[in-house]
């Protein structure tokens, strides 16, 4: 299948930038999988529960052969394997998450795969870093990031680790 797919990464718990970094490596070995685009990483409050400690975010533009399930399946295979458990509070600390955040111009309700993903508007620690790796995005059924971002009107979370060690076109 052609047509951008955007990953979005989130960890907050035992050494989350390293999560986020072996996620990348894993999500890289995939047989079906090239990543095409990586962004900096972000450190960022947490979202709904707040004692948790910050996150740290970052999004991946992939091209892939699988199709949206397969993808998923294989995503929710890596948070297994770096040690993610659901069994606490919705939103509460993980190890990794990595949720699809738009599959080509796909949209769907599936509560099992929604896209692009339902959070995607709402969510600074996800616009930033999609708005780094493509200004020009537009989101299916939701408008330019741009404009999504003005809309949510939240600062740009703070980028600790900046891909080549250099902010590309700053947006913060
Ligand atoms: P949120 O989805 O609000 O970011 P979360 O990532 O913590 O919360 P999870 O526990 O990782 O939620 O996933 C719950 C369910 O969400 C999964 O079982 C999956 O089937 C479903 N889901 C729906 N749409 C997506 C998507 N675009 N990416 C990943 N999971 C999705
Ligand atoms: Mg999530
Ligand atoms: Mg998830």
């Amino acid at each position: 299948m052609s047509g951008s797919v955007f990953i979005g990464l989130g960890s907050n718990l035992n050494h989350p930038i390293q999560q986020v970094l072996a996620a990348i490596e894993q999500i890289k070995a995939l047989p079906q999988v090239t990543i095409e685009n990586t962004s900096s990483l972000y450190q960022t409050e947490p979202m709904g529960p707040q004692d948790q400690p910050r996150y740290i975010n970052a999004a991946l533009e992939v091209s892939t052969s699988l199709k949206p399930i397969e993808l998923l399946h294989a995503l929710q295979a890596i948070e297994t394997q770096q040690g993610r458990t659901r069994e606490g509070e919705r939103w509460g600390a993980r190890t990794l998450d990595l949720d699809i955040l738009l599959f080509a111009e796909q949209v769907s309700n599936d509560p099992l795969l929604t896209l692009p993903h339902p959070g995607l508007a709402l969510r600074n620690f996800v616009l930033y870093p999609l708005y780094e790796i493509d200004k020009q995005l537009n989101i299916p059924s939701l408008g330019p990031i741009k404009q999504l971002i003005e809309q949510l009107g939240e600062p740009c979370p703070a980028m600790i680790i900046s891909k080549n060690l250099e902010k590309r076109s700053p947006v913060c």
